[in-house]
C-alpha cells in the first residue's frame, strides 16, 4: 500500500466510522437498553479463523458496525441506570476521536507537549472544582480501580518511609507491617488494590458502618489500635448502593492523630464537591492525603478515564516514577504519577468535557443527576410493593420488592422489557435493585418513561 492509497483508505474508513457512530447514537432513544444477543451469538458473528486475505479498511469498519448492534448495550443513552456508569458528552466523544487520530504516546512532556499540557490543565481544573490542594499530583489512569491502586501505592511507600523503611530499596520483605483500615461498605476495588500491593486480608481492619454504609466515627479510633505500625485509612465519598458519604470532618482528624495516611475513594462521589447544593456531603474531605475519582462516570467522558490525586507529588513520584536510561524527565510527567509508561492521552476528553460545561455546567450536571435520583425515588415509592432502602442524598436509588424472588424477577423483567436498565445487588443480606443516575442525557421524561415501565412490570 503506498501513502496515497493509505490516505484514501483512511478517509473512507473514518467516514464509515463517522456514519456508523451517528447511526448508533441516533438509535439510543428507541433501542432496548439491555443487549439482545449473548456472548456466544456475538462470537458467532465475529469469530472463526483469521482469514488469509485482508479486507478493505472501510469494509472492515462496515462489518463491525453491521455485526455489533445486537450485542451492544445502550450505555450512552438516557435510560441506562445500571452499576455507576455515565454516558458521553458530545465534546468528550469528539475529543476522544481526536486523541486516536493524534496518536500521542502521552507519558512525558518531552515527547508530547500538547496532550501533557491538556492533561495538566484538566487536572488543575479538577483540583479547583473539588477544592483540593493546588499542586497535588493528578494522574490520569484507566479508572477508579487503578486510581485507588496508584494512590495506595503512594500511601504504602509514604507510611513505610515515615517508619524508617525505604520500600524502593528494601522491598516488602521484613518491612514493618502496614495495616489498611476500611469501612464495612467500602468498594471491592479497595480490597483488590490492597492485594495488588502485596498485602493480604489479614492486613485489612474493617470498621463497622451505619445503615447507609457510612463508617461509624466512634469505631475508628479503637480500630487504629495501639501499636506504632504504619496505617492507611480508606474512606469513601459515595457508597455504591446508597450514595452515602463518610463523615470526613469527624474521621480524618482521628486518623491523622495516629499518623495514618488517609485515602478517599470518591469514584463518583467526589463530584458532589463541585455543586454548591451538594458540596456539604464532602465537607472535610480536602484534609485527606489522596483521592481517587473517575471521569468516565459522573463527568461523562468515554471509557476509560480515572484520576489518582495525591496531595504531595513527591509521594507519587517515590512510588511510581519510571526508570530507563533513554527517558528524559521534564518535571511532573504522566509517567511519574501513573503506573503506566506508554499511555493514551485520556485526559484530553476530560479537558473537553470540562471546557464544554464550564464551572457552572459541571455543577448543573451534578445537580441534575441528583434531581433525577430524587424524582426516580419519589416515583418508585408510589408503586405498590416497592420499598426504598435509603434516603436519597446523592445520585443513587436502591429499592426492593416484598420478597427476594419478586425483586430478582422484577430486575430480570426490566432488562427484558428494554425501556431501561437497573442492576441488582445484595444489601444487608437481601436482594435489591439499584438505579444510578450518571448520564448527562437523562431527562425528566426518561424518568417518567422508566417509572411507567416499572409500574406495569411490578403490577404484573
Ligand atoms: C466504580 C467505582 C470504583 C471502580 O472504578 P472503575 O472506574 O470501575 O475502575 C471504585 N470505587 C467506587 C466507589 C466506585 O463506584
Amino acid at each position: 500500500m503506498d501513502a496515497r492509497d493509505g490516505a484514501d483508505d483512511r478517509e473512507r474508513a473514518l467516514e464509515a466510522a463517522h456514519a456508523a457512530a451517528l447511526d448508533w447514537l441516533a438509535s439510543l432513544d428507541d433501542r432496548p437498553v439491555w443487549p439482545r444477543a449473548s456472548l456466544d451469538e456475538m462470537l458467532e458473528v465475529f469469530g472463526g479463523p483469521l482469514p488469509d486475505d485482508g479486507r478493505d479498511p472501510a469494509a472492515v469498519v462496515e462489518q463491525l458496525a453491521t455485526g455489533a448492534g445486537p450485542g451492544l448495550v445502550a450505555i450512552p443513552g438516557p435510560r441506562f441506570f445500571g452499576f455507576v456508569i455515565g454516558g458521553t458528552l458530545p465534546a468528550a466523544l469528539a475529543a476522544d476521536w481526536l486523541v486516536s487520530a493524534w496518536d500521542q504516546n502521552s507519558g512525558s512532556a518531552m515527547l508530547t507537549p500538547t496532550t501533557v499540557a491538556l492533561e495538566r490543565v484538566a487536572g488543575e481544573w479538577m483540583l479547583d472544582l473539588f477544592g483540593l490542594p493546588e499542586g497535588a499530583s493528578v494522574g490520569f489512569v484507566t479508572g477508579g480501580q487503578v486510581a485507588n491502586l496508584a494512590c495506595l501505592m503512594a500511601a504504602r511507600s509514604a507510611v513505610l518511609t515515615r517508619a524508617g523503611w525505604d520500600l524502593g530499596e528494601q522491598g516488602l520483605r521484613g518491612a514493618p507491617r502496614v495495616r489498611v483500615v476500611v469501612g464495612a461498605d467500602r468498594h471491592g476495588s479497595i480490597d483488590r488494590a490492597v492485594r495488588f500491593l502485596g498485602l493480604g486480608r489479614a492486613d485489612i481492619v474493617v470498621v463497622a458502618a451505619d445503615d447507609e454504609g457510612r463508617m461509624l466515627p466512634d469505631q475508628l479510633e479503637p480500630a487504629l489500635g495501639e501499636s506504632e505500625e504504619p496505617l492507611i485509612v480508606c474512606l469513601q465519598a459515595g457508597e455504591v448502593h446508597t450514595g452515602a458519604f463518610d463523615d470526613f470532618a469527624a474521621l480524618i482528624p482521628i486518623a491523622h492523630d495516629r499518623g495514618a495516611w488517609v485515602h478517599v475513594d470518591g469514584a463518583f462521589g467526589l463530584w458532589a464537591a463541585t455543586s454548591p447544593r451538594l458540596a456539604h456531603l464532602t465537607a472535610g474531605m480536602q484534609a485527606a492525603d489522596s483521592w481517587a475519582t473517575d471521569a468516565h462516570k459522573t463527568l461523562n467522558v468515554p471509557y476509560d478515564c480515572g484520576m489518582a490525586i495525591v496531595r504531595d507529588p513527591a509521594d507519587s513520584i517515590a512510588a511510581l516514577r519510571t526508570g530507563g536510561d533513554y527517558l528524559v524527565y521534564t518535571g511532573l510527567d504522566p509517567w511519574d504519577v501513573t503506573p503506566e509508561l506508554s499511555r493514551r492521552a485520556r485526559g484530553v476528553p476530560a479537558w473537553a468535557a470540562l471546557r464544554s460545561l464550564g464551572r457552572a455546567g459541571v455543577a448543573e450536571l451534578i445537580e441534575r443527576l441528583h434531581d433525577n435520583a430524587v424524582a426516580m425515588a419519589e416515583g418508585l415509592a408510589q408503586i405498590g410493593g416497592i420499598e426504598l432502602l435509603h434516603e436519597v442524598g446523592y445520585t443513587q436509588v436502591m429499592f426492593r420488592m416484598p420478597s427476594d424472588e419478586q425483586t430478582t424477577a422484577l430486575g430480570a423483567a426490566i432488562l427484558a422489557e428494554g425501556t431501561a436498565v437497573v442492576t441488582g445487588a445484595q444489601w444487608r443480606g437481601r436482594a435489591a435493585l439499584r438505579c444510578a443516575m450518571s448520564s448527562w442525557a437523562t431527562t425528566p421524561a426518561d424518568i417518567e418513561r422508566t417509572l411507567a415501565a416499572i409500574r406495569s412490570l411490578a403490577a404484573a
